[in-house]
């Protein structure tokens, strides 16, 4: 691959900062870089920084030149909370929903997430590939270089297996690296409603093995909440994972709280994510703990729900990642700058805070932070070059794409006025 050199970055976000997390008033540092410069060799960053520091390596005479052109350079956006294998958008449900329906309604008339089951059951493993590999494209215009891909559409160990191989089949057509991540336990299906622990047993002891022999899945997932599962059966889905070397993620707090984060963080989840009824206790375990904290307030917006508390979790010390949470049901949104900017408007963080909750936070929600989500030597050359001179007007402007290029891996993934390298 093409070693490249990219040029006249008016505002270089390097993200460069400590080996871990950032939380709290780390949050606040980008790494900020005037007249930024970044070198990259066979998909990793050889160097980046300052102009004259990097031309200064001894390989940069060699490359090839990439004029940034003055806008904002940045790490592609690391969207650490996602469920993008699917059949079929949920039109239906969404203008019931607008039309006054409840959950419970919209369900009984054969809507909400058993349509979507349905449709995931009755597709085959290359459709649900393709339409994954679609939607991949769309999310590398918007800049995100990783997205997580969530399993949990299927609730049998057939389907299941057939969504995370269709995560591996679309790798192949499409530059956005995934990060897959099985979700069994995400409902109980319809064919054992009264049968939940035989369903959780399936989970755990046929499911989690399975795919872990098939290297299909790098964390397992579980919904924590009430009617879906308990925290007891939570922790079983986690101690799973871990005897199966799988790491471990959690949708806690949603809807209700259920002391959750506290079992995460003592089982070293990767994250905890949604969070929106955290209690002063769990923002201080977050606080002392390694799991990051996951916020997806798209799915906020889109069901109209007051917010997860993204101030009092920074400002209590704990790290937050931003995502998407792409989905047909309760956000069907691939563009990370909709959600940064949500995250500003709506719940206060700051422009640099949501920028490093997206990149490098989000990278250590998927247990990449040591390769992914910060431009430093060593790291994948994952790059999002906006059309944009100040990174602020990243989130200020909102409902517009504005990505000039997404670079992944070295490589040219989308450009808006046709560049090749
Ligand atoms: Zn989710």
């Amino acid at each position: 691959m093409a070693r490249t050199l990219i040029l006249n970055a008016g505002q270089l976000l390097t993200m460069a900062g400590p080996d871990a997390a950032r939380r709290g008033r780390e949050m606040s540092s980008v790494g900020l870089v005037r007249g930024g410069a970044v070198l990259v060799d066979d998909g990793q960053i050889l160097a980046a920084g300052l102009h004259d520091i990097v031309l200064k390596h001894p390989t940069a005479g060699a490359a090839k030149i990439l004029d940034a052109g003055g806008r904002v350079v940045l790490p592609g956006f690391v969207d650490s909370h996602a469920h993008p294998v699917f059949a079929a958008p949920r039109l239906t449900d969404f203008e019931a929903r607008l039309k006054g329906a409840t959950y419970q309604e919209i369900a009984a008339a054969g809507g909400g997430i058993l349509s979507t089951v349905n449709g995931v059951r009755g597709a085959k493993q290359e459709k649900l590939a393709s339409n994954l590999a679609h939607w991949a494209q769309r999310f590398i215009e918007c800049g995100t270089t990783t997205l997580e891909a969530k399993s949990g559409y299927g609730l049998d160990l057939e389907t299941e297996l057939k969504m995370l191989r269709a995560v591996a089949a679309a790798s192949a057509q499409t530059p956005l690296q995934f990060v897959p991540t099985l979700l069994g336990a995400h409902a109980v299906p319809p064919e054992l409603k009264d049968r939940r622990e035989d369903y959780l047993k399936r989970v755990c002891e046929e499911m989690i093995p399975a795919v872990a022999r098939e290297n299909l899945a790098r964390f397992a997932d579980v919904f924590c909440e009430q009617g879906f599962f308990s925290l007891e059966e939570a922790a079983r889905v986690r101690e799973s994972a871990a005897r199966a070397g799988l790491g471990f993620k959690i949708h806690a707090e949603q809807l209700s709280r259920s002391g959750s984060v506290g079992m995460a963080v003592k089982g070293l989840a990767v994250s905890a994510d949604h969070l929106d009824h955290v209690e002063a206790a769990d923002i201080q375990a977050l606080a002392g703990g390694q799991t990051v904290s996951c916020l997806v307030p798209g799915s906020n917006y889109f069901l109209n729900k007051a917010y997860p508390p993204a101030r009092k979790l920074i400002d209590g010390g704990a790290a937050v990642a931003l995502a998407t949470d792409f989905n047909p049901g309760t956000c069907p949104c691939w563009d990370m700058r909709m959600i940064l900017s949500i995250a500003c408007t709506q719940m206060r963080m700051t422009p640099a805070e949501a920028l490093v909750a997206a990149t490098i936070n989000g990278a250590w929600a998927l247990g990449l932070g040591k390769s992914h989500g910060s431009l430093e030597p060593g790291k994948a050359a994952d790059l999002v070059c906006y059309e944009a001179e100040d990174y602020r007007e990243i989130p200020y402007y909102f409902g517009s794409t504005a990505v000039a290029w997404t670079m992944k891996r070295g490589a040219i993934a989308h450009s808006a006025s046709g560049l090749k390298l």
